[in-house]
């Protein structure tokens, strides 16, 4: 496949720089330089700015409010915002319930929560996995019944990333539990997080820090109309969503920005004279190569309606693997400046560049959520490989 640019893409490149040069602000783009990650307020920030650009949502059709861009447009922005230090937007609106509820909503919810979510006025979070139902996601045991115009539903979601900050949750929940096999007793909700009797509790992860959490729901009342699509049909529509999530796993952008910084801080330290790491680099880059042109095929081969199928389990898989090599190899360039580690909420073991154990160890997550690689193995050896 030939990927490079052609002259229309070359002038969208430069754009894409003028407007960064313009519009990211220093001190968010200073943040990813120093320390790698951006707080959520900086992300929420960086939303609104591309939200009045109308670049927010870049795979959305322009009739929604997206920008309408071709996957070539699409991976040049990412390239070009993350190699800019921007932060990279959360999935859960614009990634994950967005594109659902254009493909199977309503026209009250599309409607109803595009807007905002476009905006950045409400946040979403996603609450599919459970304390027993995680790879086994279709065992979900939290039950909605119907009561008049509501269900009620009551169980726990857990992993729930980002939830201390969200105003909606999209959720899986079992609606027919005699159904003749799991998958075709579940719908999907839209769940106002400030509804009564639901409770928000905080995991701190091996990091020391606070993305995650247990979600409660104790009889909370859901307006039937927050049913996406039809009853019982929720897996369906999961499917069709997770594939997206793994897509956006892969992460290439971020990943490629990320090995620029690293190749820069080694040749700083000397690290590149030593063969053995210039060679583990040297692979880790063309590892990264094969992945962005795999990449741009496959998104430049969805169907008509984006659907990635099992090919976004190959990209999850190998996306996930690549950034975790690359916090392995900053574990080496920094050495002994890896290690300080004051623990939970403790701002060391980020190093120069950000680099040390906390992005390591946060990094562990990568091969879990979205799908474990196990997971992604399976699929790819049964719907890709026909094993
Ligand atoms: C940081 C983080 C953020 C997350 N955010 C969210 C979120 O926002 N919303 C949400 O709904 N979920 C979220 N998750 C949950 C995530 O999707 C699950 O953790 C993941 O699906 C694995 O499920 P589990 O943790 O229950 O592990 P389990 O399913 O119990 O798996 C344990 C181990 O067994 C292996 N295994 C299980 N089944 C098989 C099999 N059939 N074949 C081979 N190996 C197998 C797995 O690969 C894994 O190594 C998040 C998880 C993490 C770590």
């Amino acid at each position: 496949m030939d990927i490079s640019l052609s002259a229309t893409d070359r002038e969208f490149r430069d754009e894409v720089r003028a407007f960064l040069a313009t519009h990211l602000p220093a001190e968010i783009a200073a943040t990813f330089h120093a320390a790698r990650r951006h707080s959520f307020d900086e992300m929420m920030r960086w939303h609104r700015i591309l939200h009045k650009k109308g670049w927010v949502a870049p795979h959305w059709p322009v009739e929604h409010g997206g920008a309408g861009w071709s996957v070539m447009q699409q991976h040049i922005f990412d390239t070009e915002a993350m190699a800019a230090g921007a932060p990279r937007l959360r999935p859960f609106a614009l990634r994950m319930i967005g594109p659902i509820l254009i493909r199977f909503g309503n026209d009250w919810q599309r409607e109803r929560f595009l807007p905002p979510m476009l905006s950045g006025e409400e946040y979403w979070c996603q609450g599919f996995s459970e304390p027993g139902a995680g790879s086994d996601l279709a065992a979900l045991a939290t039950r909605a019944v119907r009561d008049g115009d509501d269900y009620i539903v009551t169980g726990q979601k857990t992993w729930t990333t980002t939830g201390q900050h969200a105003r909606w949750m999209f959720a899986l929940v079992r609606t027919d539990p005699k159904a003749d096999r799991p998958q075709k007793g579940i719908s999907m909700l839209l769940i106002d997080m400030q509804s009564p009797g639901v409770r928000v509790q905080p995991i701190i992860t091996i990091d020391g820090d606070h993305h995650v959490n247990d979600v409660f729901l104790d009889e909370v009342r859901v307006p039937a109309c927050n049913l996406v699509g039809q009853e019982n049909k929720g897996w369906d529509y999961a499917k069709y969503l997770l594939a997206h999530e793994r897509v956006t796993v892969a992460n290439v952008g971020q990943a490629k920005a990320e090995v620029a910084l690293l190749t820069r801080l080694a040749r700083a330290r000397g690290c590149l004279e030593d063969p053995v790491f210039a060679t583990q680099l040297i692979d880790l880059e063309t590892d990264l190569s094969a992945l962005e042109v795999t990449n741009l095929r496959m998104l430049s081969q969805l169907g008509p309606k984006g659907d990635a199928g099992a090919l976004s389990s190959f990209l999850k898989l190998r996306g996930t693997e690549i950034q975790q090599r690359i916090t392995e190899l900053a574990m080496t360039v920094m050495g002994p400046e890896a290690a300080p580690w004051r623990g939970p909420g403790g701002n060391a073991g980020r190093g120069a560049e950000g680099y040390g154990t906390h992005g390591w160890l946060f990094s562990r997550a990568f091969t879990v959520f979205g799908g474990s690689s196990e997971i992604q193995k399976n699929i790819v050896a049964k719907q890709i490989l026909g094993l």
